[in-house]
């Protein structure tokens, strides 16, 4: 398979920005006023809480749309981190280049197609009283 190059990683790594923004700003805005309220407490109190720790507040807290976003937000944190270290586009599995058009469609994928199927296989013919 192809290794991507340069030029399609810094496309992705476009997409994925993009992404993070809206994200965040569509989450501030799905917060209720209340949580937004406690948030600004946590930042206000101690300064230098990273944005890590108050994610991990705001996850404690039952919110689940904004739980689901911070999840996501954190995939593409990953994403744009394996992009600094030069491991993007590698298979976690079995370390071979994940394909474009597997990037393209699932940016922030972490497996190629052929260790994601398995994995998908694996799990999906597990009898459920194994577990
Ligand atoms: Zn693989």
């Amino acid at each position: 398979m192809t290794k991507i190059t340069k030029q399609q990683i810094d496309v992705l790594q476009k997409i994925m920005e993009l992404e993070l923004e809206s994200l965040v700003d569509e989450t501030q805005q799905e917060m209720d006023p209340q949580l937004k309220a406690s948030i600004n407490e946590i930042n206000g109190g101690a300064a230098d809480v990273d944005d890590e720790a108050v994610a991990d507040t705001i996850v404690d807290v039952d919110n689940a749309i904004i739980g689901m976003h911070l999840q996501k937000a954190r995939d593409l944190n990953t994403a744009l981190d394996r992009i600094q270290t030069g491991t993007y586009g590698i298979c976690i599995d079995c370390g071979d280049d994940i394909s474009f058009e597997r990037l393209t469609a699932y940016p922030t994928a972490k497996r190629c197609i052929i260790c994601q199927s398995r994995r998908e296989k694996t799990r999906a013919n597990r009898p459920a009283s194994t577990i």
